[in-house]
């Protein structure tokens, strides 16, 4: 039997810069990449799911560079222990032996659990399952305050970041090379050529790239990082990096974007440790993916209007920011971050409705949607998070249009009957919305 190492690919669609695979190489035995469509996740999606088209069009992508270096990527749908075992075995049936699995960590719950099932039985069968830190600069357990404990203040965890990283010597930063030539496996492949996605029951046309039009570049453009600072909150103008999708499937390396911040904007910087912050508090905080961080915050007696919720998914409540950004999001798979705030905001303020609502409709419809983040900026949004903006502060959504799309342009662009009789109402009044979630807020916190 010939030795072989497999690199199981999930949130790193390449096959360049990539710390798991790197080491998979280095090991000295031929390397194969795995990719599983997860059933747990796939089976919940509808069948007209954009990101799934995107993952499978990077899968061609990873494939080819793999084929280029005369090896194969090995593509399943089904379980991921489940896949695994079974290509393991038929690996052994055509001369190959497993001897280690490499991948790069996800933080989020589901992985953790799902990794250490896979660990546990790689332990009985004698192979060697070995994780990788990629998907981050620095991984959740490398920024600890004094204490050993985690940050849960975002300002005292970046100066702890910027810190551990110059403890290292900026060493986490480094480029971690990948050189597949010469260290493939020439595998004659039965199975694991890639589903085609109407195999796993998705509509085919998702895998079009102008389904993720919004996300088109894959590197930042440099121009767009001098100009971050003033630009970031215009969402009229394309003042950011849309690396977010990116960032999420790792289709680029988050550690060449970060050296573009160090060298470009320290503003867009503090943005990727944004990122990794919230990864961090996911990890430390798993609870905190479904349940409000601050306990305290579940007492909170959220309305339940299915009317007012309609209206806000499809962006007619009268209110022309949030409607303008909800029907950028149902139309693109991306939302603008000033307008993301401000939906939130007046989702959990306004409405007085759950802020789960919110977090699971972006989950549905958003293109760059991570759990860490999304939940992050839920619960920001909300009070109830760590590091949150008070209860007290309502967002004016009239204000906020004033102050960042003044000439109405983004508004414009997505709510084209806006100022005329087609328009609709505001279907709640500001200053009572206000008051009622300032009054129910207080009440609750208050344990009354
Ligand atoms: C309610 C709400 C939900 C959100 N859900 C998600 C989500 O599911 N997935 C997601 O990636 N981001 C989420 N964000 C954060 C942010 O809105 C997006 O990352 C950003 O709009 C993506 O656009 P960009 O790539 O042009 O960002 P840029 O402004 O260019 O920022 C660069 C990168 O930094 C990271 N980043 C920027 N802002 C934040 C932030 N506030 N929190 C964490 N990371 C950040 C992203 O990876 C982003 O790609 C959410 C924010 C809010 C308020």
């Amino acid at each position: 039997m010939k030795p072989l190492v497999l690199f199981w690919h999930r949130r790193d669609l390449r096959t360049h810069d990539n710390v798991g695979l790197a080491a998979a190489v280095s090991s000295g035995h031929p390397v194969a990449g795995f990719f599983c469509f997860d059933r747990s996740i796939l089976d919940h999606l509808p069948v007209d799911d954009r990101r799934i088209g995107f993952i499978h069009s990077e899968l061609q992508r990873v494939s080819q560079e793999y084929q280029a270096a005369g090896g194969t990527l090995l593509t399943q749908y089904g379980s991921p222990l489940e896949m695994l075992q079974s290509t393991v075995k038929e690996l052994a049936e055509s001369g190959w032996s497993v001897v280690a699995i490499h991948t790069n960590r996800d933080y989020a719950p589901y992985p953790v659990k799902r990794d250490s099932e896979v660990a546990s039985w790689c332990n009985q069968e004698g192979l060697t399952f070995q994780t990788h830190d990629d998907h981050v600069i620095l991984p959740p357990e490398a920024v600890l305050k004094d204490d050993g404990l985690p940050y849960t203040v975002f300002t005292p965890y970046s100066r702890k970041w910027h810190k551990t990283l110059e403890a290292a010597e900026r060493r986490p930063l480094e480029e971690a090379k990948v050189t597949l030539k010469g260290h493939t496996a020439p595998l004659t492949k039965k199975s694991g050529h890639l589903p085609s996605l109407s195999d796993m029951g998705f509509d085919g046309q998702v895998a079009t790239p102008s389904q993720w039009q919004a996300f088109a570049k894959r590197k930042p453009d440099p121009d767009v990082l001098v100009k971050y600072a003033e630009r970031r909150d215009t969402p009229s103008v394309v003042g950011t990096s849309r690396m977010s999708l990116h960032l999420r499937f790792g289709t680029v390396s988050v550690r060449s974007l970060a050296k573009q911040g160090f060298q470009k904007s320290e503003k867009w910087l503090t943005e990727l440790i944004w990122r990794e912050f919230y990864q961090a508090i996911l990890h430390h905080f798993p609870h905190s993916a479904s349940d409000a961080f601050r306990a305290k915050y579940d007492r909170i007696p959220w309305r339940h209007d299915d009317a007012h919720f309609s209206a806000w998914c499809a962006g007619k409540t009268g209110y022309p920011m949030v409607d303008a950004g909800m029907r950028e999001l149902n139309a693109t798979g991306f939302m603008h971050n000033r307008v993301r705030m401000v939906v939130a905001s007046f989702l959990c303020k306004h409405l007085l409705l759950d802020w789960r609502l919110g977090e699971r409709y972006f989950a549905e419809k958003l293109l760059d949607f991570e759990l860490a983040s999304n939940v992050g900026g839920w619960q920001w949004a909300s009070g109830s998070g760590c590091d949150a903006a008070p209860y007290f502060r309502v967002f004016n959504p009239e204000s906020q249009l004033k102050k960042f799309d003044p000439k109405g342009a983004y508004v414009q662009k997505w709510v084209p009957e806006w100022g005329t009789p087609a328009y609709p109402e505001p279907i709640v009044e500001h200053k009572m919305a206000r008051q009622r979630a300032i009054d129910t807020y207080k009440a609750a916190l208050a344990g009354a």
